[in-house]
C-alpha cells in the first residue's frame, strides 16, 4: 500500500482516489468545515514564540532541579514526594 501524501507516514485510505490516510483525511474534512480558523487555532495551540519557549525552558529546568533534589533526598534515606515518570 502507498504512503499518505500529507503525513508521509501512514498508509493511504484506499488505492483508488485516495491520496491521504484516514487521519489526514479527517484533517482535510475539518479544514473544509472550519476554513482559516484551523490555521489560526493551530498557530495559537501548537506554535510557540520566543517568550513562550522561555517559559517552557524555565519549567523544564525547574522540574530537573526538583528531580535532582529528590534524588539527593533518596540518597539520605528519606523522601516524601512521589517520583515523576
Ligand atoms: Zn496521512
Amino acid at each position: 500500500m502507498a504512503q499518505c501524501y500529507f503525513c508521509e507516514k501512514n498508509e493511504r485510505e484506499s488505492y483508488l482516489g485516495g491520496y491521504y490516510c484516514s487521519s489526514c483525511k479527517k484533517l482535510q474534512r475539518i479544514l473544509k468545515l472550519y476554513g482559516d480558523d484551523v490555521y489560526k487555532t493551530t498557530d495559537l495551540v501548537f506554535i510557540r514564540n520566543t517568550k513562550q519557549q522561555g517559559y517552557k525552558i524555565d519549567t523544564i529546568k525547574h522540574n530537573i532541579k526538583i528531580d535532582e533534589q529528590d534524588e539527593n533526598k533518596d540518597k539520605d534515606g528519606y523522601n516524601l514526594r512521589n517520583k515523576r515518570t
